[in-house]
Order: C-alpha cells, then structure tokens, then sequence
C-alpha cells in the first residue's frame, strides 16, 4: 500500500492508513477484521473499534522522529494552537518540549474532562491552576478555557474563543492520547451542524501521522492531529483492563483521612501512601470514587501488601497482578502545602512540614505538585 495509492484503505474513525503488521502501529487492524470490515463497509482500526465498542483504550506508539517532525511542521505553520490537557492528569497531558516547538505561535490551552472535579472546587480557581501547572512547564497560553467533551460543557465558549484568537488563521489541536481529544473534537463537529461529512484526512507530510481537517467558514482549518503518546501516563503502563477499573468516570468526591505519622493507605493494591512524619492532619484522597481505599500502620504496611494484594487489596486481582509491574517508594519532604500525585491515578493533598511516601507501579511518574486546593 502506497500513500497516493487508490486502493489505500483507512480508518473511518480516526482516518489512519489500514495495516495489518505492526500491532503497536497507527491504523493496526488484525487479518480477520480487515476482511469483516471490507464486506460490511465499517472498517475501522483496532484501536478506534475498541474504543467504540469496549470505551478500551488502545494507545498507538509514534516513532520520536515523526513525532518530532510533527511538531516542527506546527511550529512552522503561522496557526493558532490549541493545546488540550486533562485536569485530572494534567502532568501526564505535558507535550515535552512543546513551548520550543510552538515558537511565536499563539496557545490556546484547554483544560478537559472538568467534570470528573468536584463542583465545590471554584472554576475560576482550577482555571488558574491549569494555566500555573503550563507556566511551569514554560508555556505562556493567552487563554485557558475549562471544558468536557464527554458531557459537552462549554464547547460555545471554547468555539469562540478558537474564532477570536485564530484571527484568520488556521487551527491546530494538540495534545497526548487519553486527554480526550478525540471526544472533544466529535463535540465541536456536532455543535457545528453540517460539518459532519466535510471531514477530510490527509498526512503530515515525511510522517506516517494522519490528520484531521474541519473547514472553518473562511477558507480556514481547523485541524485534529494524532495523540502523542507520553510515556509514563498511567494508560501506557498498565493495560486497558487495569485503568477502566480505576480511571474516574464521574464526578470525584474526595474522601478524607485523619492521619498520623507512621500511618499508610493502600489505593487497591495499584497504589500506597504512607504519612512519615508530621502533625495529626487531615488528608484528602481524590481518586475514582469506586476505588477501594484501605488504611494501616506504616510498619506492617509491606507484610500487608505480601499477604493482601490481589484479595483484600484490589484491583488488580491476584492473577492479573502478576503482569502488573512492581509497586516503587518515591519519597518527598514536603515544605508547603501540595499535592502528591500518581500520574494518571489520583493525588492526595498533603500538608506543609511533612514528609511523605508514594508508591505506584514502576514506570508511573509519582510526584509533588503545588496544591491545587
Ligand atoms: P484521545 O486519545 O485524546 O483522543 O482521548 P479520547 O477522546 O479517546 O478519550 C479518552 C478517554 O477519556 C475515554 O475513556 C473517554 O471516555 C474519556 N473522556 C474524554 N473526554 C472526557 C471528558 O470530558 N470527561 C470525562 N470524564 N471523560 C472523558
């Protein structure tokens, strides 16, 4: 199969290049499906089937040189970008290296999935937030705007922001996988009525990344391109299975622990937080409500895990922990008040003059991050 060639097959979800090969690659589909796909004209790749019919996240890899051109030809382009990252995982939504790569081009920044944050938490403070968590990373947006693409909050603002900012220009949306891009650029196709079948697909050209092109009405575009895959989000490094049963669905309530020093919680037997030293205090835990959250002494806190993990301690189940990597101590002395973060995961708030311990399984990123309360 060539790029120009007729007989080229694609996504009709995401618009990728079919190919049968390479399991990890853009626009995988196995033999089999290919061939369901072809008698029944619906043919898509593996990861948008799995998406439309599992909501199962099927991370697709990029070579860090097309990833790398990718950003160059934006930082070429004279465009506005829009850069979305989730609020709930807004470490893990960073594009390394993306304000070097944006050059003078105005950012647009988009907080999604707003909805998985209690709504006591004031929008206008999470808005600030979000924008010091991208200065900190060395971006400087015009604009941050906080949307769910999933329950469709906001999208009439963020589209009037897009049309103020873009001045005449071309847009491009950025972000990593599992921010939910793709949710919120179905968002904007449908509250733009008529545009549903103008959606056309072409290549970064020397990638093998697809984009996805929306007219604007003045000529312009409005372009979706491919999520770029960061490494030690949480969705890479546990499978599909693991990160449905702990990924927040809805609204987090955030469950609140008297602790002492010397005292741990075990977040199923995925993730543990131990309190080292420190005043009594009250912490707060915002992970998916469903997740099981289980308090013990810091000095039994191993042999408990030896003994529970998989039983009492779940998810994962005893067998499925056996693929699961092992669990890693990350310590912190803690000297305001922040927030300790499992990528991915969830965060529990810990107070000033303490110090702490996180722990997640090798490969997820465990840090501290200003409070966001
Ligand atoms: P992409 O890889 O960035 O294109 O992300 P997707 O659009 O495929 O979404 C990734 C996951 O996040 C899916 O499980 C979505 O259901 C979920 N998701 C997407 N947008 C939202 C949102 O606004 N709120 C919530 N709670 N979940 C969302």
């Amino acid at each position: 199969m060539t790029e120009s060639s007729d007989e080229e097959l694609r996504c009709i979800g995401c618009g990728a290049v079919i190919q049968t090969t390479d399991p990890k690659g853009v626009g995988y589909t196995p033999k089999s499906a290919l061939e369901r796909g072809l008698k029944s004209h619906e043919l898509y790749c593996q990861r948008c089937f799995r998406l439309r019919h599992y909501n199962e996240i099927a991370p697709v890899s990029l070579t860090d040189d097309d990833f790398l051109r990718l950003l160059n030809q934006i930082g070429q382009k004279d465009a506005l970008i829009v850069y979305v990252v989730d609020v709930f995982d807004v470490s893990g939504s960073l594009i390394p290296g993306l304000h070097r790569f944006v050059g003078d081009n105005p950012v647009l920044l988009v907080g999604n999935k707003e909805d998985l944050l209690p709504h006591s938490l004031r929008r206008s403070k999470l808005t600030d937030w979000v924008r010091q968590q991208a200065n900190a990373a060395g971006l400087r947006p015009l604009d941050t705007v906080l949307v769910s693409g999933k329950k469709r909050h906001q999208i009439d603002r963020l589209l009037a922001k897009i049309d103020h900012y873009r001045k005449g220009k071309d847009v491009y949306v950025v972000g990593v996988t599992n921010v939910g891009k793709s949710t919120l650029i179905n968002a904007i196709i449908s509250q733009r009525s008529g545009v549903k079948d103008l959606i056309t697909t072409s290549r970064f050209p020397g990638t093998t990344l697809d984009k996805i092109e929306i007219p604007l009405d003045d000529g312009h575009k409005l372009v979706d391109t491919p999520g770029i895959v960061h490494e030690e989000q949480m969705a890479h490094i546990l499978p599909a299975k693991y990160l449905k049963l702990v990924a927040p669905q809805r609204e987090i309530k955030p469950r609140t622990y008297q602790l002492n020093a010397g005292q741990t919680l075990f977040f199923g037997a995925i993730a543990r937080f131990d309190y080292v030293s420190g005043q009594r205090e009250g912490f707060e835990a915002y992970f998916d409500n469903n997740l099981m959250i289980h308090r013990t002494k810091l000095a039994n806190a191993d042999a408990f895990y030896e003994k529970h993990a998989g039983e009492l301690l779940t998810p994962p189940s005893k067998k499925e922990l056996q693929s699961m990597p092992a669990l890693e101590r990350h310590e912190f002395a803690v000297e305001e008040k922040s927030d300790l973060v499992i990528e991915g995961l969830g965060w529990v708030t810990v107070p000033a003059h303490s110090s702490v311990v996180g722990w997640a399984p090798k490969g997820v990123a465990v840090l501290l991050r200003k409070a966001m309360i």
